[in-house]
């Protein structure tokens, strides 16, 4: 089987995207995605009139290319992320084959919610190529933790919260986890490694419920709170939102606007290896918190 039929892995997508940052001068942010498509001889042009849901498109014409993006969303950090999501259908192994196969024009749902594995590979590059680890980790150093240090790395480096608080949760240090929800139900929750090293947790899956009583719950059930921009912060605990032991954590959430979504951050000082608080009623700590 050729390329195009090797398995596909979002995350190694991001590696390609920091290995090609790497070889290619990228040296600062933010990291302007409009130029290295017209480095790359690609045809960069807006779109104020994309369908539904269309974040941008990939265009061939013989042997040259052309990436639209969508504006109706008139936010730079996601015309960024759509311009950089067609440049992984350009630059990752597969996928010209894949996205071609049909014709000449490729439409993408870029933002973390498609199930395609190519637009999630295409995603995972976009913010792999936007926020490179050898320049994301050295800045994250100096702005702290949670959802205050995710607006900082988005103004830096010029990419939506949503994006930013992924590669947030892929690269902090400390047991984090950022969830998105619309209406009460999860589109995805992202966790840093040192979050999933608590082990035996119930991990959230899209379209299912936030469990009931956790800060996003409360807040989200005033729809005002989401549209209108505001935001929240409260102490918790892990168990409320994931079933395992009880760690103490904080909890943040942001209404991004308009489109319903609202954006959480949970971190916590607490590593899995610190069992100083091991609690003392075991028995109901396995009790998966997320109902269908
Ligand atoms: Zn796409």
């Amino acid at each position: 089987m050729s390329k195009t039929g090797a398995r596909r892995n979002p995350l190694f997508a991001g590696l390609v995207a920091e290995k090609w940052a790497r070889e290619n001068g990228i040296v600062s942010l933010p990291v302007r995605p409009k130029e290295i498509a017209e480095s790359l001889d690609i045809l960069v042009q807006a779109k104020s009139d994309a369908a539904a849901g269309v974040s941008g498109m990939l265009l061939r014409h013989g042997d040259a290319f052309c990436i639209c993006y969508a504006t109706h969303i008139r936010s730079v950090g996601f015309q960024n992320f759509s311009i950089a999501h067609e440049l992984g259908h350009y630059l990752l192994p597969g996928h010209p084959e894949h996205i071609f196969a049909g014709g000449d024009v490729h439409a993408s749902h870029a933002g973390f919610t498609s199930s395609d594995i190519y637009e999630a590979e295409a995603d995972h590059f976009a913010a792999a190529l936007l926020m490179p680890d050898f320049l994301f980790d050295a800045a994250l150093r100096k702005v702290g933790e949670g959802l205050a240090a995710v607006e900082a790395m988005s103004r830096l480096c010029e990419t939506s919260l949503v994006a930013t608080a992924i590669r947030y949760a892929q690269r902090t240090s400390v047991p984090a986890a950022v969830v998105l929800s619309t209406g009460g139900r999860l589109d995805f929750c992202f966790m840093s490694k040192t979050m999933q090293e608590f082990g035996s947790m119930t991990w959230p899956r899209k379209g299912e419920l936030l469990p009931g009583g956790v800060a996003t719950e409360r807040f989200v059930r005033n729809a005002a709170n989401v549209t209108e921009g505001h935001r929240a912060q409260e102490d918790g605990d892990l168990r409320d939102w994931f079933g395992c032991r009880k760690v103490a954590m904080e909890e943040e959430v942001l209404g991004l606007g308009p489109y319903g979504k609202a954006l959480t951050v949970i971190t916590t000082s607490t590593f899995a290896d610190d069992d100083a608080e091991l609690d003392e009623d075991v028995e109901d700590c396995w009790t998966p918190r997320f109902r269908r």
